[in-house]
């Protein structure tokens, strides 16, 4: 094993700016490329969007052989295949969907050695000849890619992957390099163990994603206002609305086409070809809003996603994580919303427990699941910058007091100045009521309202009614739930005529609370002036700053009639960081163009001319300065 030299380095950077356009590397690229170079295993572990590809693609295009790469769905390794392409790589990938002509071309090219990247599934890899193909040409380098697919702890399992503890065994003098995006400790124990590395290079990223904001939002009535402010927010840009059902998804969609928006669903009750339909329309930005479940998932590669919108909560933060990072895959600004309802914690209890009841389900699933939505649950309930719970989550620590790019340090939400008063308030009335009712009927005491159900249940002449008369039903709703998720107040299921009916009781924590002797805090949204901005992050702030917006709408226009052309997505051509770029940079030169982010040699060559002749003439028929800055 070689240590890697001074020289090999900054070939190898030379390398990454002339065939990506990349002039910096992000961190922990450097010493991941490193050790692929060198040939020690690793582990590399960083947010999506962070640049994994780079770490085994890089250093395949300088090292003169073939380097192998697993990769779990066909669409995933197309996108990259199409991406280095673009640059000027050779690659390709084997997969189902191919002739035998095509097997035979691929095999070929395979055999005399140009091919610098191969991918290929687990279960494709493990098939006899194509390992004796890949030992004929001494493959040395093999990175795999979402490799927490391989741990039964991660979210994704696939039981293919498992197959690839074989690989060790029959190229036991190859390195192996896995790469995810998933970065607890019991599932990165587990991808070392099961694919057998050996005094690997464990490389983990930071787990914050500055550019993303995030906010958790109350759900109010049907919701469709709330996602088309979102919406209205970022017309015509590429967003993701995940539901929890498939109805739901179905719904949403109808009711986003009804109001014009350029929406599609997608979900696994849909057919294979509606499924592809939406994906690709996605990718190639003829749709702007994919509406789906968690089916919509791995295999998104669009890196210009604007927002990613949780109509319902996710049964856990990584699966949060993972949902909301595929917004602003390319570093540039991105919003994530979660509405946010306390049926949602409710909802996937029992879905966890019906789960749980199954015959072959792990004794420890519903333990384990419960944790998570818990922990999930007092995310979105809790008082504290969301970028800290996350980053903390991950076991990482989160230095700055305030991340400016999320609701609470934005001041969305505030303390309600007398939250004792109110949550004692709350309390006595599920007392008064004698833990027999749920939180609709409680709401509806304290608000004093004149129901027949209460005259009936001479609830109006209790102490407690009334109480919260000056508080909308939205706000008390959303108190109790906070008292909830504080372990002050306990709502549970009670089976009465063959129904499960939630009611509120309480606990040793709410007499505390009744007695004084515990501090509770709640929070109710700020109200905003009718035409009060919603507040951006410095993120989305800066990422705009100079770019000529119309320019960039025209650039865009002219990326999608080109990747039309070719078949390709449009990012494949030039990411939105790259066309802001030119954008604000708006080069009159081919050389001064050359120095934009994203631009290599083999990227000019196709697309200089062409997009140079485009900004060059908007810029003169508008009057707006060239070569600004740079
Ligand atoms: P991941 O696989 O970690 O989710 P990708 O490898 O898809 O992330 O990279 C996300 C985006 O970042 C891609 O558009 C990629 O070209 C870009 N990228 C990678 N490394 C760098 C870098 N050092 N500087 C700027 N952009 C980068």
């Amino acid at each position: 094993m070689a240590s890697t030299t001074f020289k090999q380095l900054s070939e190898l950077k030379e390398l990454i700016a002339r065939y990506w356009g990349i002039d910096t590397l992000r961190p922990l690229q450097e010493p991941a490329m490193q050790a692929v170079l060198e040939g020690r295993d690793s582990l590399v572990v960083l947010p999506t969007g962070g640049g994994k590809s780079l770490c085994y693609q890089a250093p395949a295009a300088l090292r003169g052989d073939t380097t192998v790469v697993i990769s779990p769905l066909i669409s995933l390794m197309k996108d990259q295949v199409d991406g280095l392409k673009s640059c000027g790589i050779n690659a390709i990938q084997l997969d189902s969907s191919q002739t035998s002509a095509e097997r035979h071309e691929y095999v070929r090219d395979i055999r005399s050695g140009v091919i610098r990247l191969l991918f290929v599934s687990p279960e494709r890899l493990i098939q006899t000849d194509l390992c004796d193909l890949l030992r004929q040409i001494d493959v040395r380098t093999f990175a795999i890619d979402e490799a927490h697919c391989i741990s039964q702890w991660g979210h994704d399992f696939r039981p293919e992957y498992r197959q690839l503890a074989k690989l060790r065994e029959s190229f036991p003098r190859a390195s192996m390099h896995a790469y995810t995006a998933t970065a607890t400790e019991p599932v990165r124990r587990d991808i070392v163990e099961q694919l057998g590395l050996v005094r690997p290079e464990i490389l983990v990223g930071d787990f914050d994603r500055p550019n993303l904001t995030y906010r958790v939002v109350s759900r109010r009535g049907t919701m469709i206002k709330q996602v088309m402010d979102i919406i209205d927010r970022h017309r015509g840009e590429g967003g993701i609305v995940y539901c929890l059902r498939r109805a739901d998804v179905d719904e949403i969609t109808a009711q986003l086409v009804k109001k014009g928006v350029k929406a599609m669903p997608y979900h696994a009750g849909l057919g294979p070809e509606q499924r592809c339909a939406t994906q690709d329309a996605f990718t190639a930005e003829e749709c702007d809003v994919v509406v789906a479940t968690v089916a919509f998932g791995m295999g998104i590669d669009r890196s210009n996603v604007r927002y990613v919108l949780h109509a319902a909560m996710p049964k856990s933060l990584e699966h949060y994580q993972q949902e909301t990072g595929r917004a602003g895959r390319d570093g540039l600004e991105a919003e994530c919303v979660l509405l946010h309802g306390g049926a949602d914690f409710f909802t996937w209890k029992s879905i966890i427990e019906k789960s749980g009841a199954e015959p072959e389900v792990d004794p420890s699933f519903v333990a384990h699941s419960m944790q998570h939505l818990k922990e999930m649950d007092n995310y979105c309930r809790g008082a504290a910058c969301r970028h800290k719970l996350l980053v903390r989550y991950f076991g990482q620590a989160y230095q700055s007091e305030s991340c400016s790019a999320c609701d609470i340090c934005f001041g969305d939400t505030i303390a309600v100045e007398n939250s004792i008063e109110i949550a004692q308030m709350i309390l006595s009335c599920v007392a008064r009521v004698k833990e027999h009712y749920g939180i609709g009927h409680c709401v509806s005491i304290l608000r004093g309202e004149n129901t027949e159900n209460i005259r009936l249940r001479g609830h109006d002449k209790l102490s407690t009614y009334g109480l919260l008369r000056d508080h909308s039903a939205e706000n008390i709703r959303d108190w109790v739930y906070q008292l909830i998720s504080q372990d002050v107040l306990i709502q549970e299921n009670i089976g009465e005529l063959g129904r499960n009916i939630p009611i509120l009781r309480l606990n040793q924590g709410s007499w505390e609370v009744m007695r004084k002797q515990r501090l509770v805090r709640l929070l109710q949204p700020v109200k905003h002036g009718k035409d009060e901005q919603v507040k951006r992050s410095k993120a989305d702030a800066t990422s705009w700053e100079g770019v000529d917006r119309e320019l960039f709408d025209t650039l865009r226009q002219l990326r999608r009639t080109l990747a039309e052309e070719r078949h390709v997505p449009p990012y494949v051509i030039f990411t939105d960081a790259t066309l802001r770029e030119l954008a604000r940079v708006r080069p009159s030169k081919l050389e001064r163009m050359r120095k934009i982010y994203g631009i290599g040699d083999s990227k000019l060559l196709a697309f200089g001319e062409i997009f140079l002749d485009a900004l060059v003439h908007d810029c003169r028929t508008r009057g707006i300065a060239l070569d600004v800055g740079k």
